[in-house]
């Protein structure tokens, strides 16, 4: 008998089933042996506390009354057994002392004897007791006392269960670093807010240049980092909950979310929660992160397309608002289908060596001859079309592209370069355009170095295009320094679409550059609009006073030209002069119209070349 209930309890367990419908099983079934028993079984908690967990011929008033009871010396028969971690006998409650407070409960309920086993897990610690109540003044009988034996032991069993399934439960549901909800559990939060079909916003968060703080002070920073955003964020209000989504990505839910004002008043309050300098041994930080949020309905109605919106969100966020909140609009997923598909198309010309080079001239604007060369990169369609970079220019932001188009252009331009030296046609430099996924892998020095090398082209014949963006690209002036190097190996160095940004006067003095060239939103305007008349001349004057060269881009007609002169900028390149153009024209151009260069020019008779002649 005793082991039909040994067996059934077990398959309990072994099915899985939930710890209080086994002990509820095994009281039953201990009654049916027992009858003239009454079963509890009793958790003991963290805060050493009892918590029914069984006690199906108890009422539940009973259980009620005991439910967070601190266990002790005195606490009837099963808080006593829990205190001393050994069985409790009271053969009558009305006179046993250990039952002073608890008689009142017990009496009504004509229970008049207890006897109560402490249910110890794998290292001995009391997590139960196991109790029999009767009905007259008495102790157990050989049965009971071999039936309490197996049911204890089975308790013991299915609580060990039970705590190994709640951490395989942890594990599988929960962040190990933070101890927020993981990947997993939200897909099944975010699954669940959709069948409710209840009003909620997704926000996507990432925590800004964790790389960053990983390379400068340290992996057990940037540990503590994506900890403490963590906490802030799973602080920061009751509608928000916060997952890790790995790495430095969270995802967090807003309940009862209806408007776009609601969700940009959540991102605030997220901005918010975890904005404040984090410390850790002498090193101090100022968190900050993107958030891209997307409202269910409106912005998506089932999983896929609302977390994928609200990535399009971060991702554009990440572009134009670090640091701040971006809603998904549609515009955004068009954007980045058509991104998409030019990586695709350069990735593809990249491989089939359809990326070619084009050359435009840049000019003295007095006598029209050519000073240097600004390289252009262009696709041949499969069709045998020319693209213009504006075709495929927005796949330049992958890095990966970006990489592999330089290191094409530099060995295209080190060839055109060896032709024209062979062929000693008049030229003095190229201008080649590098990004910011140039500068990632550190190896634009070597690359360069190593690709000139080869074709035996001295390194001042190349100027580095960098546009004033990129060079401003991050805190940590990595840039800058790469182009300082690169300086020091002899290239000249170029500030491009020079006033688009925020590049300025002290970066220049520390960093400085050899050329600045002037955006061609500027030339646009000239003559039109006195602001940049005066923009253009207070460049020109700063670009004088620190000894840098200046070239305007876009010039398309006469008059801007010769503004440009006036104002004291003697070089220039645009339609009016020449279009970009193939090897073949540029080198008939080259030969018909390069500047000659005395071989010993007279100290002040350079204002219009790119470089000094040494
Ligand atoms: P961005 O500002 O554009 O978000 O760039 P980021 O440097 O934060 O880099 P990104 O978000 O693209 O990638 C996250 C980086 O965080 C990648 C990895 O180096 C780092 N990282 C991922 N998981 C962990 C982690 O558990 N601990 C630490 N310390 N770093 C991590
Ligand atoms: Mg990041």
């Amino acid at each position: 008998m005793l082991l039909r209930l040994q067996t059934e309890v077990l398959e309990a367990v072994a099915r899985g089933e939930p710890l209080v419908s086994v002990a509820d099983l095994l009281c039953r079934r201990a009654q049916e042996l027992a009858s003239d028993a009454i079963c509890s079984i009793l958790m003991v908690d963290a805060e050493s506390r009892l918590r029914p967990l069984a006690a199906p011929s108890l009422p539940l008033s009973f259980s009620s009354a005991i439910d967070g009871v601190a266990i002790g010396d005195k606490v009837g028969s099963c808080g006593t057994a829990a205190f001393r971690n050994e069985a409790v006998m009271v053969t009558d409650i009305a006179t046993d002392p250990l039952w002073d407070g608890f008689r009142s409960l017990a009496e009504p309920l004509g229970l008049r004897a207890c006897w109560s086993s402490p249910i110890r897990n794998s290292a001995n610690q009391v997590v139960a007791t196991f109790a029999f109540y009767y009905r007259t003044a008495r102790g157990p009988d050989d049965l009971e006392r071999s039936i309490v034996e197996t049911c204890v032991h089975l308790c013991s069993i299915a609580i060990d269960n039970e705590i190994v399934r709640e951490r395989s439960h942890r594990l599988a549901y929960y962040d190990a670093l933070t101890g927020l909800p993981n990947r997993g559990r939200f897909n099944e939060l975010l699954g669940r807010a959709i069948r409710l079909q209840v009003p909620f916003g997704l926000m996507l968060v990432d925590i800004d240049h964790l790389k960053l703080v990983n390379d400068t002070v340290g992996h057990a920073f940037g540990d503590m980092l994506i900890r403490t955003v963590a906490e802030r964020l799973a602080n920061c209000h009751p509608s928000l909950t916060a997952c890790r989504l790995g790495g430095d990505e969270f995802a967090i839910l807003v309940s009862d979310c209806h408007s776009d004002h609601a969700l940009r008043d959540a991102a605030n309050r997220m901005l918010n929660a975890v904005s404040g300098l984090i410390q850790m041994d002498d090193q101090t930080i100022d968190p900050h992160i993107t958030i891209g949020g997307a409202l269910f309905g409106p912005d998506g109605d089932d999983e896929a397309s609302l977390s994928q919106n609200a990535d399009f969100a971060l991702y554009h966020a990440k572009e134009i608002r670090r640091g701040g909140y971006v809603r998904f609009t549609p515009g955004m997923r068009t954007a980045m289908m058509e991104r998409a598909t030019m990586v695709r198309n350069v990735d593809q010309a990249l491989a089939d060596r359809r990326m070619l080079v084009h050359y435009q001239p840049i000019v003295r604007l007095d006598t029209a001859e050519i000073v240097g060369l600004e390289a252009l990169a262009r696709m041949r369609m499969p069709d045998g079309r020319i693209a213009a970079a504006g075709e495929f220019h927005a796949a330049l932001a992958d890095p990966r592209i970006a990489w592999q188009l330089t290191g094409q252009m530099l060995t295209q331009i080190a060839a055109d370069i060896r032709q024209w030296l062979d062929l000693s046609i008049p030229f003095q430099h190229v201008g080649i355009n590098v990004t910011t996924g140039d500068f990632q892998r550190g190896d634009l020095e070597s690359r360069i170095v190593e690709t000139f090398e080869r074709t035996n082209v001295p390194l001042k014949h190349l100027i580095l295009e960098v546009n004033e963006s990129v060079y401003m690209a991050g805190s940590d002036q990595m840039v800058p320094k790469a182009v300082s190097d690169l300086r020091q190996r002899g290239l000249l160095v170029a500030l491009d679409d020079f006033g688009t940004g925020f590049a300025s006067l002290t970066h220049l003095l520390s960093f400085p550059v050899d050329v600045i060239k002037i955006d061609k939103s500027f030339i646009d305007r000239l003559g039109a609009d006195r602001a940049s008349d005066v923009v253009v001349g207070s460049i020109i004057d700063i670009a004088r006073k620190l000894d840098i060269k200046l070239v305007a881009e876009g010039i398309e007609s006469a008059s801007q030209a010769s503004i440009l002169s006036e104002l004291g900028c003697s070089m220039g390149q645009g339609y009016l002069f020449a279009r970009p153009g193939s090897f073949a024209d540029t080198t008939h151009l080259l030969s018909m119209f390069s500047q000659r260069i005395a071989p010993n020019p007279a100290p002040d008779a350079n204002g219009d070349q790119l470089r000094r002649m040494d």
